[in-house]
């Protein structure tokens, strides 16, 4: 029996997990043991479900994640492979809007839009988000020629000066930043493009516009509604999918489906030896150990790096050179009758220009049916990421009473309403920045841990952040190893497929 180490109980270590039971129920001799320092799995994913404390419902709170991309499909296969498939939640597009602040007001988001670009002439036209030599300005990128970029040749550029050199300043300031800098809580002045949405890179060049290119876009998947519409009693594909419990639903079932029997939790990897047998020994910090043939390090990039740096020092100096940044989700739950402003909106974005210390806010109980009992609202507010690390060093008590001032003053919130209860979660080094270089720094980290025999690296710091990419880069450190030990995943039918 081979044994391979997971370290990391977050999604990608438990993507890998359920990879090599699943490897091992077609009769390899394989299994795994994980170790996650934290007490709980899931690492980022979080849900707490709060008994309503004013009469008989539930309050489901997610403190990371909310959801995932529906169009990437490695979460949906592992809901299919585990039996959640059911349970996966739709977002309610009846009530589908956003309001972006500028100058201190709320402007809804123009219809159309895709990424930051407009794609409709009348919502955008009349949107009063920005000014008119903003919008002519934006109106320009049709005729503003692609990029020279020799074929194979990577085009690294900051979200900043792509989007300042295809649509202006404005469009950065009001809409890019805090839609597109926000998903990653990174700085776009810093954030490679290439590495974060190399489709808009891929776009320009296909279509010399950004605008005619999603124009291009928007219209194929109106075609494809026309063509697929949802059938009768089938679940609406919206953008973004969650679970019907929260989206630690779906670590909880891989934790479960993989085989918790085999996970320790509570306990970190201090350091990693190479035993005389050509194995890995694990040295953990309750002073014991545990031996295996390989290892697959599915922790955050600055906790890889202490592990891997006496095995390879130039995969440590690129983890090193992963800068991540902290943020902080809080929510609060009110009585609807309270709250005095439209809740027919799934959230406000806050851009950096406008110095506030929301960066973003989410109305949890409109975007999930269910998130909150019939009558009540449970909102959240995101602090924190790379402009305002300060803001961390508050107390939870100090978290919260700047996140309902934010409310009151950005949203709208009644001066009276009383929260029915809070939840801070923080996390502390949480959001990892792609910047610029990160693909170089990631391949060099692939080619020479694809070197070192028996070792893999997984998880949100490398290849994408979001919950499906995690999945997947758990996935193929198991395939990295299991070919590696001559294990042909076609023939065993344990490659990845498409199962919805
Ligand atoms: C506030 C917030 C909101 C987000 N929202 C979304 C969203 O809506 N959709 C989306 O797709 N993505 C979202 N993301 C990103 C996504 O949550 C992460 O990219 C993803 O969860 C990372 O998973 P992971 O398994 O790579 O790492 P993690 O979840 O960080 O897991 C790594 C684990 O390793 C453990 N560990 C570290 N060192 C050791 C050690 N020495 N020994 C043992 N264990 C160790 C840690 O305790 C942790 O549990 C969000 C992130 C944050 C912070």
């Amino acid at each position: 029996m081979k044994r391979i180490i997971i370290i990391g109980g977050g999604i990608a270590g438990l993507g890998a997990a359920y990879k090599v039971t699943r490897a091992a129920s077609v009769g390899q001799k394989v299994e795994f043991i994980l170790v996650e320092k934290d007490l709980r799995l899931g690492g980022k994913i979080l849900t707490e479900i709060v008994p309503d404390p004013s009469g008989e419902g539930k309050f489901i709170v997610d403190g990371g994640p909310d959801c995932f991309l529906t169009e990437k499909p490695a979460c949906h296969r592992i809901a299919k492979l585990t039996g959640i498939f059911d349970d996966e939640l739709p977002t309610d597009d009846s009530r589908r809007k956003t309001w972006i602040l500028s100058r201190g007001k709320l402007h809804q988001m123009p219809d159309g839009v895709m990424m930051f670009a407009p794609t409709k002439f009348i919502p955008f036209a009349t949107t009063g988000l920005f000014s008119w030599p903003g919008k002519i300005r934006m109106g320009m990128e049709f005729f503003i020629p692609p990029k020279k970029v020799a074929p194979g040749e990577l085009n690294e550029e900051t979200l900043e000066s792509f989007v300042v050199r295809r649509m202006g300043r404005e469009c950065l300031d009001r809409l890019a930043e805090p839609l597109v800098g926000g998903i990653h809580a990174s700085d776009p002045a810093k954030m490679s493009l290439a590495a974060t949405f190399p489709r808009l890179l891929e776009m320009e060049q296909k279509y010399g516009s950004l605008m005619k290119g999603f124009i291009a876009a928007r219209r194929m998947v109106e075609e494809m509604r026309r063509k697929y519409p949802t059938k009768p009693g089938e679940k609406p594909r919206t953008f973004f999918t969650s679970f019907v419990n929260g989206m630690q639903h779906l670590t909880d079932r891989m934790a479960d489906a993989a085989g918790r029997e085999r996970m320790r939790t509570g306990v970190a990897v201090s350091s990693l030896q190479h035993t005389s047998a050509g194995g890995w020994r694990s040295l953990l910090s309750d002073g014991s150990a545990i031996d295996g043939d390989a290892v697959i390090i599915a922790t955050e990039s600055w906790a890889a790096e202490p592990i891997v740096r006496p095995h390879d020092q130039a995969i440590a100096d690129a983890l090193v050179n992963i800068p991540c940044s902290s943020s902080a989700t809080i929510s609060i739950a009110f009585n609807e009758n309270e709250v005095g402003f439209d809740l027919n909106a799934f959230g406000v974005l806050c851009p950096l220009a406008e110095g506030r210390a929301l960066m973003a806010a989410t109305y949890s109980s409109t975007k999930w049916p269910g998130r909150a009992p019939e009558g009540k609202v449970l909102l959240r507010g995101f602090v924190g990421g790379p402009h305002n690390q300060e803001v961390m060093e508050r107390s939870d008590e100090e978290l919260v009473q700047i996140v309902h001032s934010e409310f009151r003053d950005i949203l709208g919130l009644n001066r009276n309403a009383k929260p029915l209860f809070t939840r801070v979660f923080r996390w502390r080094l949480g959001m990892p920045q792609y910047t610029m270089g990160h693909l170089s720094r990631v391949e060099l980290i692939e080619e020479r841990s694809a070197m070192i025999s028996g070792l893999a690296l997984a998880g949100g710091c490398y290849r994408g952040v979001g919950l499906p990419n995690c999945v997947e880069s758990g996935e193929r450190a198991v395939s990295k190893i299991l070919t590696e030990w001559g294990i042909d995943l076609a023939e065993n039918h344990i490659e990845e497929k498409r199962y919805y």
